[in-house]
């Protein structure tokens, strides 16, 4: 009998969110299953480290793999599974583009740790200590990882593949991943495995888009009774539909909620956000300052909103402070 392919499921900086959307397939994951050999899946089953060192380079078929990576240990792992793999998937936003845990790219290194470590309502701490890489007690040395400057994509650390956009990827999707490896089937490497078209495309709201939406205020999806019916945009809901990459099927405006950007964008943009900000605000009703200001009001937090998930890949990247390091 032949063997089956290998592959392999790893996380690193995620919130379990991607290793949930493999688990969605359903009953189709026990054909995944029946048709490969699981040979990582720290979520879900026991294997460790050294069992993957001792394979053979190029010998697990494909990784996929979802995360950010801010630790030494993630790097260590997207680099040992680089290594042992023929295909590298790049699984989810956080693993594309940072994801929330790019987020935190706001903050400088040194002003996350003294926050969580020092100035945290909650945090009783007064030796003012912090973990460290080394630390002995008791006759036992203890390791961790360490705590790296920035986050980043999984691209800007190891060579990928393919990558599966959304937050998570939809079982679809990822179907369709499985289905194409496995077939030999593949796109050109480097291909994001969704269609390369804007969001809206796929919206059921698409014909109640206006050419012209003279956006007059900003609102929130928790401020307004959201017509089920009309693009959101035309709402002033900020809807990232027109800068977003389809293939999720529109699933937040058929559940009644503004796209999110979870799909990043298609290939012919650079910055996501930036992309989104000059469409939308090109379509503002308000011409005087006093307006201007009075509708930017309605965006508390416009990193968090057009840089969602992709900070990490954007032009911004980073707030950089005098003597941080990498
Ligand atoms: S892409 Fe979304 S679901 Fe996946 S790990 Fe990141 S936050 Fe969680
Ligand atoms: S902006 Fe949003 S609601 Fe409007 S058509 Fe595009 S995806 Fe649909």
């Amino acid at each position: 009998m032949p063997e089956k392919p290998k592959v392999a499921f790893y996380w690193c900086a995620s919130c379990g969110g991607c290793e949930e959307a493999v688990v969605d397939l359903a009953e189709d994951i026990l054909k995944v299953v029946e048709a490969v050999d699981i040979v990582l899946w720290p979520v879900a089953m026991d294997f460790k480290r050294e069992d993957i060192e001792a394979r053979p380079d190029k010998s697990i078929t494909v990784s996929f793999i979802n995360g950010a990576i801010r630790t030494s240990e993630q790097e260590e792992w997207a680099r040992l599974l680089r290594k042992k793999s023929a295909f590298v998937i790049s699984f989810g936003a956080c693993a594309n583009s940072g994801g929330i845990p790019a987020l935190a790219n706001q903050s400088a290194r040194e002003d996350i740790l003294k926050y969580v470590y020092e100035d945290c309502p909650g945090v009783e701490n007064p030796a003012k200590s912090r973990p460290s890489t080394a630390h002995a007690e008791e006759g036992r040395a203890l390791t961790l990882p360490e705590f790296r400057g920035m986050v980043r994509a999984l691209d800007e650390v190891i060579d990928v593949d393919y990558y599966l956009p959304g937050c998570p990827p939809t079982p679809k999707l990822i179907q369709g991943a499985v289905g194409a490896l496995l077939a030999g089937n593949l796109p050109p490497k480097g291909t994001v495995l969704s269609p390369d078209v804007a969001l809206c495309d796929q919206c059921k709201r698409k014909d109640s888009k206006p050419a012209d939406l003279s956006i007059k205020e900003f609102k929130r999806p928790h401020q307004v009774q959201i017509d089920p019916e009309k693009c959101m945009l035309a709402q002033g809901l900020l809807c990232m539909g027109p800068a977003t990459r389809a293939g999720c099927e529109a699933l937040c405006p058929g559940g009644n909620m503004p796209c999110t950007g979870c799909f990043g964008p298609t290939s012919r943009v650079r910055d996501h956000g930036a992309k989104f900000i000059s469409s939308v605000f090109s379509n503002l009703a308000a011409r005087e300052p006093g307006e201007i200001d009075a509708a930017l009001d309605g965006v508390p937090d416009p990193v968090g909103t057009f840089y969602r998930y992709g900070l990490a890949k954007s032009l911004l990247r980073r707030k950089i402070t005098a003597g941080e390091g990498k």
